[in-house]
């Protein structure tokens, strides 16, 4: 079966793309590979209606949501290349299964590096952030460094939070 629409990634871009196609009578596959950005998160914040729910609880209910739409359905699977065949897009999964649409979104996210800063990657999610956004009321008392990341790949900056102290420096004490 071709759909109309395949949308690779079903993180919040994803979801928030096929709920638009889906009340528009559009067959939609979501493919969807499992690792959305902010999994190293325990709890979610500043989307209106959802704050401090868990990131994992957010994509399960947009999913349910979804299903009650009977034009759309998922797959957790990797897709590994993709290709204009006549008017058509293939899609091919980690699975081999190849399927196709006329209409192709990609919202893949973008994967965060932490490879190369020993400690960041323990401490992602936790008590280094790449966002104000992120912090809720956990953190709005605490003082925070500021931390601008040689490694990002685009523009982010790093928040991390060091207790009473102000005074750093950077970048090991920066992870508490
Ligand atoms: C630690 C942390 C905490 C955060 N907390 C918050 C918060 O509290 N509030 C907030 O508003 N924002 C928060 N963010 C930002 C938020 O995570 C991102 O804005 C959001 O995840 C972006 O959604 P996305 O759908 O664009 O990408 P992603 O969430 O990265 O999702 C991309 C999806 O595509 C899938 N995928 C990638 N490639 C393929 C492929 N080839 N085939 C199939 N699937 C594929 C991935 O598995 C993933 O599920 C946080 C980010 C981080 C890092």
């Amino acid at each position: 079966m071709s759909y109309d629409v395949i949308v690779i990634g079903g993180s919040f871009a994803g979801l928030s793309a096929a709920l638009q196609l889906a009340g528009s009578r559009r067959r939609v596959l979501v493919m969807d590979s499992g690792e959305p950005r902010n999994r190293f998160a325990k709890f979610s914040h500043g989307f209106f209606g959802h704050d401090g729910q868990t990131p994992s609880a957010l994509l399960v209910k947009a999913r349910s949501q979804l299903l009650s739409y009977s034009t759309v359905s998922f797959v957790d699977d990797m897709a590994t290349h993709s290709a204009k065949a006549g008017e058509e897009f293939v899609v091919t999964a980690a699975t081999g299964i190849v399927r196709t649409a006329s209409r192709l979104i990609l919202a893949t996210g973008v994967r965060d590096n932490l490879s190369t800063i020993p400690g960041l990657q323990e401490r992602w999610g936790e008590s280094m952030l790449h966002c104000f956004i992120v912090m809720g009321t956990k953190w709005l008392d605490d003082a925070l460094a500021y931390w601008r990341l040689a490694i990002a790949l685009s523009k982010p900056p790093c928040f991390c939070r060091t207790g009473a102290t102000t005074s750093l420096s950077l970048p090991t004490a920066c992870l508490p």
